[in-house]
């Protein structure tokens, strides 16, 4: 997103069955190319990652 995602919001580029609409596409952003998912990040399915990214959206919240 031009100036950059912010919390809360949906990426432009998600669709709705919520894949990346330009995942191995150059024009990707370098922070999504490079981000590189970890236990912590995971847990143990869906709905701990759900929670986890719920908590990032909330701490950069402004
Ligand atoms: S991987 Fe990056 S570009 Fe793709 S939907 Fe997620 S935030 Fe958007």
């Amino acid at each position: 997103m031009e100036s950059g995602k912010p919390a809360g919001v949906p990426c432009v580029q998600l669709l709705p069955d919520m894949r990346c609409a330009i995942f191995g596409k150059p024009e990707r952003p370098a922070v999504c190319r490079s981000l590189r998912p970890t236990q912590a990040m995971c847990g143990a399915g869906r709905e701990d990652a759900l929670t986890y990214l719920a908590e990032l959206e909330r701490l950069t919240a402004v």
